[in-house]
């Protein structure tokens, strides 16, 4: 029997596509499952943004297009980084991905290096540590504190740069903890990478899943003064527009790697289909009311989720202020979150991610995903509630 690379076994799974699974088997069986743990609008796509997408089809955009993503779609993205970030940008900076994910894995791939060092968040997205390990680099977790409201504090940051230390990694608004960092936070955090002259990812996926004040903008890493010269920005339309399965995003980069980001676009995936950039276009261009009203309802279901968690004994749940999750602390319930939230999942049918899916960080706590209806979110409470008061 050949043997697989070593490498391949340094990729983790996402927990949230596990779990799913897992909800799914018992579905099959007949249970029904309450879905709280895959982080994606419950929207549809906007019908304007899927009608793009059908004239583009039929009007044949069906053909291979340029690999940094067509010109009028990387012009729109550089307007609308102008527009909401405040940044002079050029399209040439911009280079279009199958989604926000690639750009993790591209940056990663083009500037770590055999035992670079690359802080990241802990708890965070996991895919972070994956594609470091996967690079031969070394994650070095910078812990997100309870007592800090789960925002990166700036010296533990500095506490962990090392002459080993290449690539800082940074989601603000946050998945998991939906903790947004403030401006002079970043402003520090800033400071650190220009002295120690380091890379930057800045995920701002949930850029504008923010809940303010004020609402449906949180501050930028990328616009702080001299940033945008080493930092990637990664950001898409997943979040944004409820296009997950569109499979659409984008990284903004310093001009030394821009050729490196196309490279790695032409060898893997060759180009994002026109017809899904023909649906980004039309996006973000005219009128806005799509995202202001699932920000509307978002910030709505999670005022009622965070009251409704807070009232079950032993679970507390602070405001997120920004993406779709609540971050719920378990701790006095006296379990593990695996053992937690794999109980929720067979006694009570609901289906959470446990804490420690994000990091050695994320013991005592469970992420549920308020991108639900209020109708599911309020079964999913009386669930865990009924779990919770039966000893689970
Ligand atoms: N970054 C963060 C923090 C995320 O939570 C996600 C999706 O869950 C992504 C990036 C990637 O999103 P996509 O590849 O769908 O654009």
């Amino acid at each position: 029997m050949p043997v697989l690379a070593a490498r391949a076994h340094d990729l983790d799974t996402e927990s949230a596509f596990e779990v799913l699974a897992r909800a799914r088997v018992l579905e099959a069986q007949g249970r029904d499952i309450v879905h709280l743990e895959i982080g994606e609008p419950d929207f549809p796509t906007p019908a304007h943004v899927r009608e793009a997408a059908h004239r583009a089809l039929e009007a044949g955009e069906t053909r291979y297009v340029q690999s940094a993503g067509l010109p009028a779609l990387r012009q729109a993205i550089a307007e609308d980084i102008r527009r909401r970030r405040g940044v002079e940008t050029r399209p040439e900076r911009v280079v279009v991905t199958t989604g926000g994910k690639p750009v993790i894995f591209y940056t990663v791939l083009a500037v770590v290096g055999p035992g670079d060092e690359v802080l990241l968040p802990d708890p965070g997205f996991p895919t972070y540590a994956s594609a470091v390990r996967f690079a031969g680099g070394v994650p070095v977790p910078v812990p997100l504190r309870p007592e800090a409201g789960f925002r990166l504090r700036p010296e533990d940051v500095a506490d962990r740069i090392t002459p080993r230390t290449r690539l800082l990694i940074l989601n603000s608004p946050s998945n998991p903890t939906g903790a947004v960092m403030p401006e002079g936070d970043l402003r520090r955090v800033a400071a650190l990478a220009a002295a120690h002259d380091l890379w930057v990812l800045s995920d701002e996926i949930y850029l504008r899943l923010a809940y303010g004040p004020p609402l449906g903008a949180a501050p930028s890493f990328y616009a702080l003064p001299g940033m945008p010269e080493r930092t990637v920005l990664l950001d898409g339309f997943s979040k944004t527009h409820a296009m997950t399965g569109w499979r659409l995003g984008y990284g903004v980069l310093p001009p030394a790697l821009v050729e490196a980001f196309v490279r790695l676009v032409v060898n893997s995936v060759s180009c994002v289909p026109p017809f899904v950039q023909a649906a980004g276009l039309a996006a973000l261009g005219g009128g806005q009311a799509h995202v202001e009203a699932m920000l509307a309802e978002f910030a709505a279901r999670r005022q009622t989720l965070v009251a409704a968690l807070g009232a079950i004994p032993g679970i507390a749940c602070a405001a997120p202020d920004g993406a779709f999750y609540a971050w719920v602390d378990v701790r006095a319930l006296g379990r593990g979150s695996a053992q937690l939230a794999d109980g929720l999942l067979q006694k009570a049918g609901v289906a959470v991610l446990p804490g420690t899916c994000f990091g050695a960080e994320g013991e005592g706590y469970l992420r549920l995903s308020y991108a639900a209806s209020r109708e599911t979110l309020a079964e999913a409470v009386r669930r865990i509630g009924a779990a919770v008061a039966a000893g689970l």
